[in-house]
This record gives C-alpha cells, sequence and structure tokens, in this order.
C-alpha cells in the first residue's frame, strides 16, 4: 500500500495535541503534589506571625507528615523554642520527630540528644536522665556522660557519679582521677555518718590510690583514723601530706596538731609547723603553732632572755602581715586600761573578722566559713583557695 501524504496533515496535529495534553497532566499533578506541603508550611507560618504557636507546631507537625524530608525544619523549631524557654514546645518537636518510623538513625540520636538537652535546660533532672542515659552507644555518647555527671554530682548521688566518671575516665583523653577520689571521699562521708567506719576506711583507700598527691583523701582518712583513736597514724598520713600539698597545710594545720598530741610528737609537729610557715605564712599554721605551745620561728627562743610567750607569735605574723585577724586574737588575751570595757571591744572585733575568716572559691566568688571541695554555688571542684579570704 502507498503511503498516503495527506495523513500528515491530520496526523501531526493531533499528535501534537495528544502530546500537549499528557504534558498538561503531568504539570497538573505535579503542581498538586508540590502544593500541599508548602501550603502546610504557610499556614504554619502565619500562625507563627500571628503569635499562635500551638497552632503552628501542629501546622508544621502535619507538614513533615506530607514531606519526610522537613525534620530540618522541626530541628530547627525545636531548638528556637528551647532557646525562647518554651521547653514544653521544644520538647514535643523532638518526641514527635522520635515518634517518627521513618527517621534515620543519626536523625534519631540528634533528636535524643536535642530532648535531653530540653529537658536539662527545663530543669527536668529525672527526664534528662533518662533521656541522657539513652544516648550510650551514639556519638553523643561523651557529651551525654557529661551532663549526666553534672546532674548525679547537683543531685549528691555520689555512686552514680562515680560509675560515669570512670567511663569517662576509660574512654576520654582527660583524667578523672581527681574528680573519681572526690566521689568516693563523698560516699565515704556518707558511711563516716551511718556508722560504718570499716566501709568508708576501705573507700579513702581507694581514693588514695587513684590520685596520691591530692589533699583530701589523705585529710579525710587522717580525720578517720584520729576517730578511730589510732592518732600515730594520722599524724604519719599528715606529716607524709605536708611534703606533697604543702599549700594546704592551713586545712589540715588543726588536725595534724590534734594528732600530734595525742600521739605525744609534739615536738616532730611543732618542728614540721614552723619550717612551713617560714616558706608561707598563714593564720591557720599559726593557730596550730600556738596551740601546740610554740613561737613561729624555731630561732625567736634563743635570743631572748625570757622564751616569748605563744601569744606573741601573732604579733611576729602582724610583721609578714597586716592582718586584723592576728590583731584581734593578739588583743583578746592582753590586759587593756579600761578593763571592763574589753569584752564589748572584743565582740566588735570578733564581728569584724568572722566574714575574713570565711573560704571564697576562686570561679564564682561565693563564701563560706566552711571550707568546701565542691562549690555549691558553681559546682566547680577545688576551686577554693586553701586560705582564708584575709590572705588571699
Ligand atoms: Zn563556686
Amino acid at each position: 500500500m502507498d503511503f498516503d501524504p495527506s495523513w500528515l496533515l491530520i496526523g501531526l496535529p493531533v499528535a501534537f495535541v495528544l502530546g500537549w495534553l499528557a504534558s498538561r497532566f503531568d504539570i497538573r499533578q505535579l503542581k498538586l503534589e508540590n502544593r500541599q506541603a508548602p501550603k502546610a508550611y504557610f499556614r504554619g507560618l502565619n500562625f507563627l506571625l500571628n503569635e499562635q504557636q500551638d497552632q503552628a507546631i501542629d501546622a508544621f507537625i502535619e507538614a513533615v507528615q506530607n514531606d519526610p524530608d522537613t525534620q530540618e525544619l522541626h530541628f530547627a523549631l525545636g531548638n528556637l523554642f528551647r532557646r525562647r524557654g518554651e521547653y514544653q514546645r521544644a520538647v514535643r518537636v523532638h518526641e514527635h520527630l522520635l515518634g517518627r518510623g521513618d527517621l534515620s538513625r543519626a536523625d534519631r540520636e540528634r533528636a535524643q540528644h536535642a530532648l535531653a538537652q530540653d529537658f536539662l535546660r527545663a530543669g527536668l533532672l529525672d527526664r534528662a536522665e533518662a533521656a541522657l542515659q539513652k544516648l550510650e552507644g551514639t556519638r553523643y555518647e561523651n557529651e551525654a556522660r557529661l551532663s549526666l555527671l553534672a546532674i548525679y554530682e547537683r543531685s549528691r548521688e555520689w555512686a552514680q557519679a562515680a560509675d560515669v566518671a570512670q567511663k569517662l575516665d576509660e574512654s576520654d583523653q582527660a583524667s578523672y582521677a581527681t574528680r573519681r577520689a572526690h566521689h568516693l571521699c563523698e560516699q565515704a562521708t556518707e558511711r563516716v555518718a551511718a556508722g560504718e567506719l570499716p566501709a568508708a576506711a576501705k573507700l579513702l583507700a581507694h581514693a588514695v590510690e587513684l590520685a596520691p598527691q591530692a589533699p583530701r583523701p589523705a585529710i579525710d582518712t587522717a580525720n578517720l583514723q584520729l576517730r578511730n583513736g589510732d592518732a600515730v597514724a594520722a599524724f604519719d598520713t599528715l606529716a607524709a601530706l605536708s611534703d606533697t600539698a604543702p599549700l594546704a597545710l592551713p586545712l589540715y594545720a588543726a588536725a595534724l596538731q590534734q594528732a600530734a598530741v595525742a600521739a605525744h610528737r609534739e615536738a616532730e609537729a611543732l618542728a614540721l609547723l614552723q619550717r612551713r610557715y617560714a616558706e608561707s605564712p598563714s593564720i591557720d599554721v599559726l593557730e596550730a603553732l600556738i596551740a601546740l605551745g610554740g613561737a613561729p620561728s624555731a630561732t625567736a627562743a634563743a635570743d631572748d632572755q625570757q622564751p616569748p610567750a605563744p601569744r606573741d607569735g601573732y604579733i611576729a605574723h602582724l610583721a609578714h602581715q597586716p592582718s586584723l585577724v592576728a590583731a584581734s586574737r593578739w588583743l583578746a588575751g592582753e590586759k587593756f586600761e579600761h578593763e571592763q570595757f574589753h569584752p564589748q571591744v572584743q565582740r566588735a572585733l570578733d564581728h569584724a573578722t568572722r566574714p575574713l575568716m570565711r573560704y571564697r572559691c576562686a570561679a564564682c566568688g561565693f563564701e563560706a566559713h566552711q571550707y568546701f571541695w565542691h562549690c555549691p554555688g558553681c559546682q566547680a571542684w577545688d576551686s577554693y583557695p586553701p586560705r582564708r579570704v584575709e590572705e588571699l
């Protein structure tokens, strides 16, 4: 059969019309699909601009259901709410993300991490703890352990803190030995309070092993030895500590003096305290010296006809430091011309010197009469210099 060219006149327009119709159909379908997701976005944006944030979240949740690739929008939204302090909303966004079955493993970990941050910032420590524990084995593991450690330390759950610090010590580049020793000392303090002295001694022995240079395990050990009536051991522990941690001596000078008296080793203690006082004078070491009946300087007595009274140590101290505390302590034993007014004057001086006898955290400035190894203000460890405010 011959080809009739007149078919071309009909066929070509028909083919063109069919092609055009097919392309129109595809474009319309595509537009319809694409329009559904943006519509939810714009509705959400509209709610957000009208400060109707709950409805905005609902609209965004709808958007994420229509389009699985909108996790970024949710992460951004969740972080925004957390930064604004709207933790409940941030939690809702991140919990919704975690509830999705099609989330990649990386995004799931990220959402879990974000959820833990929400609870932490909201101060919901129990829920933060549970959320952080789920990050074990993920790329957020180290960060989560640090947060868990902070939670356990803040809530004084020392056994848990010790476990986490041990894991960090084993995995991280940084050393947590001193911090772990603190955790053991804290547990030992609790055991002492419960009357379980052998258990406390065991914990302290472990602490000394972990941080042999740190002053606290040795000081706590010596205090426990004194409590157990073993003054000789307590004295030996503190005398050894004065070599490894001489700067912390003001913290344990009083315990050293007590142990020396109980162990009848006053002369040894006096020589040790005089040597350390000459290197670094401090009111606490001076008080221990005076309590032992000694002078700050070993040579002072030899030069004088009459041995100086121990109290004169305060005057000698004033030559080193213009200390109001030392002046007040000296005045307390002096005779006044108007002796009847002495109690009132002394009371005023004691009142004035009390704040000078505090310890101050170098990190946050928190002051307390008690020496803290763990600052109750800023939660830092070893942030208190072992000297009184007046001597800083
Ligand atoms: Zn502090």
